[in-house]
């Protein structure tokens, strides 16, 4: 009896698979699904398999559905996929994949930690926020956030490789955290680059603009772009906008201006990528500033 193939160096079999043992069985006729080799290979094309990073690869013909740790990832009708790592990742996740011959393909992932900028600071915690009032005015900003965070589009712009939608002084780094007193504040989600105000930037890959507002609290105005599989830009204290909610932009294309405005010291323009909730470093996208 024809079994499939499997290349146990690279396709790790979740289950043991037992055969069973050898009975005497009528013929059955050709199955031809069965009778052809599968290759059952999860690829790894290119990564930065650290905290705060991605990789990109190739999951088998057949494959049904695909996870890292216990997010699903998306692929195309070629297998091709796309995946990243939370700032505060565990150092090792399973990539796997169901296959529609019943088998279980598990790729382990080391996932190297990052040593990050955390000041320890002698002073209390701030509340933060401004109780009802000002909550009655954040919350509709939030809830727009989060949910042009979480919409979907057909973007194909986590295919690329990324350009600087900007270049200046780094301003602040993506993950640096402060510590009051032993209480961890929230870590910088992004990064901060200070070209100067007004200096308009480019979208750093194709994609489509979920949010185009301005007059955010916080945000002051800001664009969100989804890259697609998941994968989405947002930019924040904008001084001005030239793009609008829905359109959709090729990397290069001009977004706005970098600005001041929300809660800002200093005009930046603050750049932050997410991956189904998972926050990323940009500085891993992109080549070197040029
Ligand atoms: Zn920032």
């Amino acid at each position: 009896m024809a079994t499939p193939q499997v290349d146990i160096m690279t396709a790790l079999v979740a289950e043991e698979v037992v055969e069973p043992a050898e009975v005497a069985k009528p013929e059955l006729a050709e199955e031809p699904a069965l009778a052809r080799t599968v290759d059952l290979k999860i690829t790894l094309e290119d990564s930065a398999l650290t905290q705060g990073g991605w990789v990109r690869g190739t999951l088998p013909e057949g494959t049904q559905s695909a996870m890292i740790g216990d997010t699903p990832v998306s692929f195309d009708e070629d297998g091709n996929f796309f995946a990243a790592f939370d700032r505060d990742s565990p150092s090792s996740l399973l990539l796997t994949a169901e296959h529609k011959i019943g088998r279980s393909l598990v790729q382990p992932l080391a996932i190297a930690p990052r040593a990050w900028d955390i000041e320890r600071i002698n002073v209390a915690k701030g509340t933060g926020g401004g109780g009802e009032a000002w909550w009655a005015t954040r919350e509709p900003e939030w809830l727009a956030i989060k949910e042009a965070r979480e919409r979907e589009t057909d973007a194909q712009g986590w295919r690329q490789e990324f350009i600087w939608p900007v270049t200046g002084r780094i301003s602040g780094r993506f993950g640096r955290q402060r510590i009051y007193r032993g209480e961890p504040g929230s870590y910088h989600s992004g990064i901060d680059i200070a070209p100067g105000n007004g200096t308009p930037f480019v979208a750093p890959a194709d994609g489509v603009v979920v949010l185009a507002r301005t007059g955010f609290s916080l945000e002051g105005g800001i664009i969100i772009l989804d890259h697609g599989a998941g994968l989405n830009s947002a930019f924040i204290h904008l001084s001005q906008l030239s793009v609008s909610e829905g359109e959709t932009v090729r990397q290069g294309q001009a977004l706005g201006n970098v600005g001041a405005t929300g809660r800002a010291t200093g005009s930046h323009l603050h750049w932050s990528l997410v991956w189904k909730g998972n926050r990323l470093d940009p500085l891993l996208f992109l080549p070197p500033m040029p």
